[in-house]
């Protein structure tokens, strides 16, 4: 028997209103356990708020005004009840739920309307898939037209989390780490496994039917798949190399830290394909890496990773906003290679000819990396247990451009996609903050057609709100200004007054000369002189730093100050 959807929208709401892990898990996985085979994948796709893995390069593209616009037609509301609907709220699904339930829905009265019943899982799965595909001109129109037949079929609360899917925005705190706790419990294995299989596909849909169905033997079969992108490791921050040192065990390796593009390379004999951070596959922009790789690694099968810098004359490394351009046109990449040039240095191998390298020590992984790189530079290193010389080694980092180092433990493993102690990054200012903007104001005299002042959130690393920390209009050019104003008016989710809300989406990273408790914001914090150093397109949202490392930097403060807290 097919399930509604209407259960999978049912177990979502009483997730929201459950705050204990076990409880949350035991729900979920009872649910899943109720299941048809078929449904699992999709269900655990939309119950985390992901109908594509993120290394698919498929993507639903949705705005937020397209869905504004099939609410507004259904419902019939005007633009002040919207507005009061998602103030009220905050939340666009929940918004939706309530303009939804306010009106009598106008109904498309399709055949597929009279016929058909209740919309099961596989359904709505399916239109949003079908969403998906469409593409080219009067794509939105079409997909609109879809959107509005699959709302109009739904009930109000069935809509809410169709809507909140769309936007992956579950708010309901399980996550995929969550999810890979579900499965672990519903086929009696150990999380390891279900964590290492879910690193290897990259879908955490694929992962639970696979355990749900085969179980231990049928994970412990999964494969490394190339050319799907690995969720990249990264690093805490360090105040100085002692800090690191000490971190470390009292020895280990600083690689220059270079300011430029994360990117993993993923080989197979002459196929190559590059993909950023974000797991984007970005092989059109790079066409003289492709080459490069191709000419330098003889290698049949490889996964290394590096990062990409934009260099001027003598090979001086460029600020980070010239890469950028790269990344921008595709149609005009001939151009931007010739006025863009790029260099790759090397860093890291995650596998080798067959060889899975994740698990082996970060020297061991160098080593394979020493013998394959060819002729591709490996990122400048040095492995000391002496502060002094260390500390030397940052200060030629900085002097030649670079944006500081790195720090390695030497026996660490590749953990993907953690935030652990085992790297930590060492950069010149104190410190910053990678911070979501979630609103920003129209800006007055000369900045009056911006919207140029900035409302800085960061993540609640337990309900995944984004909770403000301040606000800023210091630190970006006009360029960019025009840029951000375009790209958060299509991301605009509401407005009052001078304040436009947007999707949290655009991170940036900030600096500040000291965080302060204050009653202004929600989040009971407040940054003192703001300004962003950089945008920071190659993060996502989710990857913004946390509540908590905010309340941690407000500690650290003080202790570096000796003082007590205010
Ligand atoms: P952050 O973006 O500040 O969190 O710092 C992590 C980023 O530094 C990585 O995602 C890389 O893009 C970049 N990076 C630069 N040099 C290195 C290096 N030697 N090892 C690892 N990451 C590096």
């Amino acid at each position: 028997m097919a399930t509604p959807f209407s259960s999978l929208a049912e177990l979502c709401e009483k997730l929201e209103k459950i705050s204990e892990r076990i409880p949350k898990i035991t729900l979920v996985a009872n649910f899943i356990g109720s299941l048809a085979e078929q449904e699992i994948a999709p269900a655990v796709r939309m119950i985390i708020g992901k109908i594509f893995p993120d290394w698919s390069q498929e993507t639903l593209e949705v705005s937020w005004g397209t869905i504004i616009k099939v609410i507004k037609t259904l419902t019939r509301a005007s633009k002040e009840e919207m507005l009061e609907a998602f103030s009220k709220t905050g939340d666009p699904g929940e918004m939706a739920r309530m303009l939804l339930e306010k009106r009598k829905v106008i109904r498309q009265l399709t055949l597929m309307d009279v016929t058909s019943g209740k919309l099961t899982i596989l359904d709505v799965y399916n239109q949003l898939k079908a969403i998906a595909k469409i593409k080219g001109e009067g794509s939105r129109e079409r997909k609109e037209s879809i959107l509005e037949t699959l709302l109009s079929r739904v009930s109000p609360m069935e809509a809410k989390y169709i809507v909140k899917i769309i936007l992956s925005e579950m708010r309901h705190g399980v996550n995929e780490g969550l999810m890979e706790e579900v499965i672990a419990k519903l086929a009696h294995v150990p999380l390891e496994l279900v964590e290492r299989a879910h690193m290897m596909i990259g879908d955490i849909g694929e992962v639970a039917y696979i355990a749900v169905k085969e179980g231990y033997e049928g994970l412990r079969k999964v494969k490394m798949r190339l050319f799907h992108p690995i969720k990249p490791m990264l690093a805490q921050q360090a105040e100085s190399v002692l800090e690191a040192l000490k971190e470390h065990g009292g020895v280990t390796a600083f690689e220059y830290k270079l300011d430029g593009a994360r990117v993993q390379i993923h080989k197979k004999n002459s196929e190559i394909r590059i993909f950023s951070r974000r797991l984007t596959d970005v092989t059109q922009s790079l066409p003289d890496i492709v080459e490069l790789v191709k000419r330098e690694i003889e290698a049949k099968e490889v996964i290394v990773e590096g990062e990409v810098i934009a260099v001027g004359e003598n090979e001086k490394p460029l600020p980070f906003q010239f890469l950028m351009r790269r990344f921008k046109r595709i149609r005009e990449i001939n151009r931007l290679v010739k006025e863009i040039p790029v260099k790759l240095y090397l860093f890291d191998c995650l596998y080798v000819n067959g060889k899975l390298m994740i698990d082996e020590p970060y020297t061991r992984r160098w080593e394979v990396l020493e013998e394959i790189h060819g002729g591709i530079p490996l990122v400048p290193r040095i492995i000391t247990n002496n502060a002094n010389e260390a500390q030397k080694f940052f200060e030629k980092a900085r002097n030649e451009g670079h944006e500081g180092l790195m720090a390695k433990k030497l026996d660490s493993e590749y953990t993907p996609g953690m935030r652990g102690k085992k790297w930590l990054k060492i950069k010149g200012i104190l410190d910053t903050l990678d911070l979501v903007v979630v609103a920003a104001d129209w800006g007055y005299g000369r900045r009056k057609n911006w919207l140029s002042d900035y409302y800085l959130a960061a993540r609640d690393e337990i309900s995944g709100e984004f909770l403000v920390i301040g606000k800023t209009f210091k630190g970006l050019t006009d360029e960019e200004f025009n840029e951000m104003t375009k790209k958060l008016l299509e991301l605009k989710m509401g407005e009052r007054g001078r304040t436009v809300f947007v999707k949290p989406e655009i991170v940036v990273e900030v600096a500040f000369d000291e965080i302060q408790k204050s009653p202004k914001y929600k989040s009971g914090y407040a940054l003192r002189f703001a300004r962003i150093v950089k945008i920071r397109y190659d993060k996502k949202p989710e990857e913004a730093d946390t509540i908590q490392r905010v309340q941690e930097l407000y500690e650290k403060q003080f202790k570096s100050k000796a003082k007590e807290p205010r």
